[in-house]
């Protein structure tokens, strides 16, 4: 059983890593199609696991299902707003916490930054 899960979980990284910030349709779509057996429960199980100990990225978008990335260095993404594409975004991490003024006691942990429009196939057709 215990094999069984690390062979899994492996397989669902490996997904992760060959695609361009999958959402978890995609992972399971790319893992089904060479292991038909496995189940869309446990994909999702694994991507989560994966996301938890860090070993992929789970990017959180302002719109649409969350996204999986191999690349796990804090970075920003651009979403195109007709396909719906993810890119990583040329930014390096930014920290607009120490621009804010008083927060009325609102005790700030984070901040959610995403760049959209459109990407360059989508601009030219
Ligand atoms: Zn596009
Ligand atoms: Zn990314």
């Amino acid at each position: 059983m215990e094999r069984r899960n690390t062979i899994q979980r492996a397989l669902v990284g490996e997904a992760v890593k060959g695609l361009d910030h999958p959402d978890a349709e995609e992972v399971f779509e790319a893992v089904a199609a060479s292991h038909p057996h496995i189940s869309k429960a446990t994909v999702y199980r694994n991507l989560n696991l994966l996301a938890e100990e860090g070993a992929i990225g789970r990017v959180r978008l302002c719109a649409g299902a969350d996204r999986f990335d191999s690349r796990t260095q804090p970075h920003y993404h651009m979403r195109c707003r007709a396909c719906g594409k993810v890119f990583d975004a040329p930014l390096p991490p930014i920290a607009p916490e120490a621009m804010l003024g008083d927060t009325g006691g609102f005790a700030v942990e984070g901040h959610i930054l995403e760049f959209t429009g459109l990407c360059a196939g989508c601009k030219k057709s």
